[in-house]
């Protein structure tokens, strides 16, 4: 019971006054003094510290050597699989996270063009590592790392930065939107990272159409019925295909006085084609598929502005009320405080171990990392990122247990997949290359079975399955605006 009321509040859900934690003082001579210390060691080698404790560790009991404690920052796709990698394993696990769910990123796309809902791609971090006893969750997101000290700092909501000690670190904090030295383009274009950015992209996408119904201004129409995509990777075009497909079919009939097939969707990239880490054979149809989807593919233009009026790219205005960035990509600030090298996305330059030359027991796996293979980069992608997570956990495993490093990282590549609205998806897998329905089908059943949990697969195959045969779309939900609380006025007594 302590223990669980003691967890509460390091995820900040009680303040440290009015925590369970609150302790009364008891003498470490007295018998019930002796008995509560030991309590306390229990508690602090199976979870972190709290406040009221001197430091975050106390030390074990004499009769026991020391459990070993691996912290692992981030909760995406490495980190789970480094987690569950050490299930195992007699260490002590935190797995810290400043969200409190995992996102199933391939699908926020449709999170975005309202196919699914938040939920049905996202789980929470909680549940999903509920069943592996050496590991506790921490809703904390890390500021600071002192590699001497084996320490960590983090913010805890309500609580404040805390110091955590670690004998292994285990950074997975992937990436994040980035606009290439213009910073000010992101209030006018937002990227695709979170649920947050999915919930912003749609509501900016509906809310156009509603704009459009109701203004007597034909430029203004117009200007709110074009939506600029800025980057033409797998990202770009499924939200170009997925707002494609709801222009023309989800929101038939649904106003009056426009109509939505008239939109204007612009695919813009600075490269000289779309899809460039896949083969160009595949590209050129995308680009065929696109276009008959009613998308404009613009290649080489290079978006110079980004304002409320829309893009200049390649000294051409694009009048658009909706640009989405889908371009470039930066590693989190984390990775900065490892002091390690970096490429230039900020990416960990790592060695075929995965561990960082200032420190051998701290790893970098996912996307934060950079790391070539027989010359070729490993991509950002979701396997690549399990893969080096897994393999993260099971190193630490061997150190732990005292057994020798084993063989290097070597990642697998089991095919790379984009998929280009209904019915077609592309596929390259070594020298295979197909696309088309059958294509798509695979893609589907792929992606439903990745998904983490039981309940995200049902929940998604039902809504893809209606959305199939109705054309619609069950999330088209414009978020309102948080509202202030209006006081009722008294009645004065007469
Ligand atoms: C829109 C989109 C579509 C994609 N589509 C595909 C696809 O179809 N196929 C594919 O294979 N890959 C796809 N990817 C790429 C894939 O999602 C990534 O390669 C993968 O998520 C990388 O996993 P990761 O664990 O390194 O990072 P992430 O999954 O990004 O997880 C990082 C975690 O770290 C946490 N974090 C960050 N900073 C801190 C901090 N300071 N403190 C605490 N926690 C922190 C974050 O909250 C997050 O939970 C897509 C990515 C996006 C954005």
């Amino acid at each position: 019971m302590i223990h669980l009321e003691c967890r509460k509040s390091v995820l900040g859900f009680a303040t440290a006054s009015k925590s369970p934690c609150a302790e009364p003082q008891y003498s470490p001579h007295s018998s019930a003094g002796r008995r509560r210390q030991q309590e306390i060691v229990r508690y602090t080698m199976s979870t972190v510290s709290i406040e009221s404790l001197p430091q975050d560790r106390l030390p074990a009991a004499s009769s026991q050597p020391k459990q070993q404690r691996v912290v692992i920052v981030g909760g995406g796709f490495a980190g789970i699989a480094a987690a569950q990698a050490l299930r195992k394993s007699d260490v002590e696990i935190i797995l810290m996270d400043r969200r409190n769910h995992h996102i199933f990123q391939p699908l926020l796309y449709q999170v975005a063009t309202a196919v699914l809902a938040p939920s049905e791609i996202a789980t929470s971090i909680r549940q999903l590592e509920a069943k592996q006893k050496n590991l506790s969750v921490v809703l904390a997101e890390v500021t600071g790392i002192n590699l001497r000290m084996r320490t960590i700092e983090a913010i805890y909501p309500g609580l404040g930065i805390r110091k955590i000690e670690f004998d292994y670190l285990v950074i997975a904090t992937g990436m994040r939107p980035s606009y290439f030295g213009h910073d000010e383009f992101a209030a006018h274009a937002p990227g695709l990272k979170s649920l947050n950015d999915a919930e912003t992209i749609r509501t900016k996408i509906l809310g156009a159409f509603e704009l459009a119904e109701s203004t007597e201004d034909e430029t203004e129409r117009a200007r709110q019925m074009t939506f600029v995509l800025v980057g033409a990777g797998p990202t770009g075009v499924e939200l170009a295909a997925s707002i494609a497909h709801m222009v023309s079919v989800t929101l038939r009939n649904n106003f009056r006085r426009i109509d939505p097939a008239k939109s204007r969707i612009v695919l813009v990239d600075g490269g000289d084609r779309i899809l460039p880490s896949f083969a160009e054979t595949l590209s050129r149809k995308v680009v065929r598929r696109l276009e008959r989807l009613g998308v404009e593919v613009r290649t080489g233009l290079k978006v110079e502005k980004v304002d409320e009026q829309g893009v200049v790219a390649s000294g051409e205005r694009i009048t658009s009320a909706t640009v989405l960035w889908t371009a470039g990509v930066t590693a989190s600030p984390v990775v900065k405080m490892l002091g390690t090298t970096t490429d230039r996305a900020g990416r960990a330059l790592i060695g075929p171990f995965m561990d960082i030359p200032e420190a051998p027991n701290v790893f970098v796996a996912g996307d934060a990392t950079s790391m070539t293979q027989d010359g070729y980069p490993v991509p950002g992608v979701a396997q690549a990122a399990i893969q080096q997570g897994r393999f993260a956990g099971r190193l630490i495993v061997r150190r732990v247990e005292g057994r020798s490093d084993g063989r290097p990282f070597r990642y697998r590549s089991r095919g790379n997949m984009a998929v280009v609205g209904k019915n077609f998806a592309i596929l390259e897998a070594g020298r295979m290359r197909t696309s088309g329905f059958v294509t798509w089908m695979v893609w589907a059943t792929l992606h439903v079975l990745a998904l983490p949990l039981l309940q995200n697969r049902f929940r998604v195959q039902i809504q893809w399955i209606w959305s199939y045969l109705s054309g619609q779309r069950s999330s088209r939900l414009i978020a309102e605006a948080p509202r202030s609380v209006e006081i009722p006025k008294q009645k004065s007594a007469s």
